[in-house]
């Protein structure tokens, strides 16, 4: 036996074993693609042949592939579902939070525990205190686990019991890195066109990160208890920031795609009448399709 049994060896999954092996755990591996079990077994894990093999070597089981249809696929496999009952499988691979329901209903119904969670982080800061991991399932059986995933990310926390959370929250969080991903690419563009150094920018950009933390919170809050009457920069003003944003953009020959969409939903906000109200009564517009 060992102590905890990584399926998908993936960039994640290959990193998410090389931090249990680093944590002093023993580690068996599997993956369609054999060969990339080699660099973890150098390293000390042990390689299954097959995904039943696999999962009956370890009471944890951790499952990291390209999503819920290649999980299902594999836990399908023949002579796997013999080797689920007593097992605890620990899903993590990204998607839906309806897909998390089937799959926990599929591990369910061979006699598994099942744990869903959604990594926030790139792999290599799995291990590390940068890493985040959201965890869903049942408490108890989050904290027979939690020593053992607490060696995959410093950011280790359990999010309640409902099983679709975990996807709820990182496709939540996907929809702000997404912004996040295009506006710094977008302001990279804007500082090369000015003779900037696109690394000076980064450096300046992190150095504001308790002000976005702060404002996250404070965004929150305000959706939350509905209190979007008292702000400190109202829609109307940052509509107007954003067209000299498309402006400055045009300027200087740069793609305008990014700012015009941002522009286009400030705007609909304003049309709606909450133009003297906080940047997230943006929310309003956003609700429904
Ligand atoms: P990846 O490098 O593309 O690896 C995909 C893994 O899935 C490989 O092990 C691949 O096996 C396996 N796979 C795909 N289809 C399969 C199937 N039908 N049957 C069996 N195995 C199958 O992807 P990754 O970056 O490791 O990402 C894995 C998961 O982690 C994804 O859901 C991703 O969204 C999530 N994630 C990744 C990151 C990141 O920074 N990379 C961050 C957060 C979350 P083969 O080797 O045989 O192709």
């Amino acid at each position: 036996m060992s102590d905890v049994t990584m399926i998908g060896l993936g960039e994640m999954g290959s990193a998410l074993g090389r931090a249990f092996l680093a944590g002093g755990k023993s580690v068996t591996v599997w993956n369609r693609t054999p060969a990339k079990a080699a660099a973890l077994e150098r390293l000390g894990a042990v390689r299954a042949s097959t995904v039943a093999g696999a999962i009956a070597a370890s009471p944890v089981v951790v499952i990291c592939l390209s999503d819920y249809a290649a999980a299902s696929g594999v836990l399908g496999e023949d002579g796997v579902a013999e080797t689920l009952d007593g097992q605890l499988i620990v899903q993590l691979s990204s998607g839906t939070p309806d897909q998390a329901r089937e799959l926990k209903a599929q591990a369910v119904s061979s006699g598994a525990n099942y744990l869903d969670g959604a990594i926030g982080a790139w792999p290599r800061q799995i291990g590390g205190p940068e890493a985040g991991l959201l965890i869903v399932g049942n408490e108890d059986v989050f904290a027979s686990a939690e020593p053992l995933l607490k060696l995959l990310a410093g950011g280790l926390s359990y999010v309640g019991s409902n099983i679709g959370h975990a996807k709820a929250f990182s496709n939540a969080g996907l929809a702000y890195f997404a912004a996040h991903w295009i506006g710094f690419s977008h302001g990279a563009a804007i500082c090369e066109a000015e003779g900037i150094d696109a690394g000076t920018f980064g450096e300046v950009m992190a150095g504001m990160a308790p002000f976005f933390g702060e404002d996250m919170r404070h965004m929150g809050r305000v959706i939350a208890e509905d209190r979007f009457g008292d702000p400190e920069a109202t829609i109307k003003t940052i509509t107007s920031d954003i067209g000299w944003l498309v402006e400055s953009s045009r300027d200087l020959k740069i793609g305008v795609e990014f700012p015009k969409f941002a522009a286009s939903i400030f705007l609909r906000a304003k049309d709606a009448g909450f133009g003297g109200e906080e940047p997230s009564a943006l929310i309003k517009v956003l609700r429904k399709a």
